[in-house]
């Protein structure tokens, strides 16, 4: 995960100065020069990290800081602003034009996530009730129009071609007419990228860009790339005004230096954040909800908004009530699990709640799609009044159930043990809540 190696050692700063009752400058500076560490070696920009140190200082050599009874908590406070702030402070949404269409331009180079990108935004945008049309202005890299149509067709968005023998500039100025005659709210155009950055590419993005006018330049990084994603954003904004940049591969081992560079460098905000390749990985980037997560206090809001987009309210409503009345059989479980993909890999969840990260022995489940897949392997064995009725599950059909499954026999064993308790625990758990129970605790 994105952020592991610099969250760490952040952590176990901060963990060191809460354990103070009083702090001296010695201590802060210790402390700082330990943060100073850390962000150069997540790769985060020398004069950035510099300036970051310095105004941390100013403000934790501050008299409140030294002398309050909490001054690990205060410095950890103040670390958390100053990286809100590093990152843009508050959230740059998407511009929206009086007149519609919103008319999106995506540059960046080869490999950086564009195509994907687009199809995430449009996505993102189709679920807000929008009526984004795509536009396919790559018209050099072999492929690029099809796998635009295929993204388009997979989430039922139109898209914009006209083949590779017509200008991207020509594709740009008639898509953007289509958009007008079919009443799409937002137009969003896929550009070519290059292995580096070239005379050429830049003439023909500032050739779109003067046909159409768009309203946002989205450029799309590889936050893998860290310095370098940093490097390509100044160069790009040097030329095209950006309005935002994407950071992409956020899933991935980056140790956060982009992220935590490219507003600072360029004074281009970052808009977005992908976090892996299927279609809903995207979200808006919240400068405090991204601090918030490095220093691992977690990130509850971003999780609810998931939840909300992503899981069917009916269903949790029938779900509360058979967990309240004890009725949870393997079907509903299987169902769970279903709604819990919907809201990303579980390694990304665990990092949105507050202190996961530090939980005893969390950083060694890996609760993974496969795992999953296993134990849903399970249960989809088991006959329709198994699943009902655990009670039936003797050690001959456990036997069978292993062999079905693929699992051993212990496995099968271990997860219906699992399974087992937590009905129990919900059965205690609803009759706490009952009314009976509710004037136990009152009591
Ligand atoms: P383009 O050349 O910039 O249009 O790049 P593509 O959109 O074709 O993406 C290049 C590769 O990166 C593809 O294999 C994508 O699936 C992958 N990719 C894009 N965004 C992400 C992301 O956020 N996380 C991960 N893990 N992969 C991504």
């Amino acid at each position: 995960m994105a952020f592991e190696g610099l969250s760490n050692r952040l952590q176990s700063v901060f963990s060191k100065l809460r354990g103070k009752g009083k702090l001296t400058e010695d201590d802060v500076n210790e402390a700082l020069r330990e943060v100073r560490l850390a962000l150069l070696e997540a790769d985060v920009n020398f004069k950035v990290v510099k300036d970051f140190v310095a105004k941390v200082r100013e403000r934790a050599i501050g008299q409140e800081v030294l002398q309050s009874f909490t001054p690990g908590m205060v410095v950890v406070d103040i670390v958390n602003k100053e990286l809100t702030a590093l990152m843009g402070g508050t959230q740059s949404k998407l511009a929206r034009a009086n007149k519609p269409p919103t008319v999106i331009m995506m540059a960046g180079l080869q490999g950086a996530g564009k195509t994907t990108t687009t199809g995430k935004l449009a996505k993102m945008l189709q679920q807000q009730n929008h009526r984004p049309l795509l536009a396919a202005a790559d018209i050099y890299r072999p492929a690029a129009i099809k796998q635009l149509q295929v993204l388009g067709e997979q989430l039922k968005i139109p898209v914009f071609a006209l083949g590779d023998k017509v200008s991207p500039v020509d594709i740009a100025r008639q898509a953007l007419q289509h958009a007008k005659d079919n009443h799409n709210d937002y137009l969003i155009i896929d550009t070519a990228g290059r292995l580096h950055i070239d005379e050429n590419l830049m003439d023909e993005l500032k050739q779109i860009a003067q046909a159409v006018s768009p309203d946002e330049i989205l450029l799309v990084v590889d936050a893998m790339t860290g310095q370098d994603a940093v490097n390509v954003a100044e160069s790009f904004h040097k030329q095209l005004e950006l309005t935002g940049v994407v950071l992409t591969k956020l899933d991935g081992d980056t140790r956060g230096g982009a992220a935590l560079s490219v507003k600072a460098v360029t004074g281009c905000p970052i808009k977005f954040a992908a976090m892996g390749e299927k279609m809903d990985a995207l979200e808006p980037f919240h400068p405090e909800r991204m601090a918030s997560r490095i220093l691992g206090m977690g990130d509850m809001l971003t999780l609810i908004e998931k939840a909300q987009a992503g899981i069917d309210a009916d269903k949790a409503k029938e779900m509360e009530r058979k967990l309240r009345q004890a009725e949870f059989t393997f079907d509903d479980f299987l169902d769970q699990m279903e709604q819990v993909k919907k809201l990303g890999p579980l390694d990304q969840i665990l990092d949105m709640l507050p202190g996961a990260g530090k939980l005893k022995g969390m950083k060694d489940v890996k609760v993974d799609d496969k795992q999953m897949a296993r134990i849903a392997a399970i249960v989809k064995s088991m006959t329709k009044e198994e699943r009902q009725n655990p009670d039936l599950l003797s050690p001959s059909r456990r036997k069978r159930l292993a062999a079905g499954s693929g699992n051993s026999v212990q496995d099968v064993n271990r997860f219906i043990k699992q399974f087992d308790d937590m009905r129990k625990m919900m059965k205690q758990f609803s009759s706490m809540m009952g009314p009976k129970g509710a004037k136990q605790m009152k009591n």
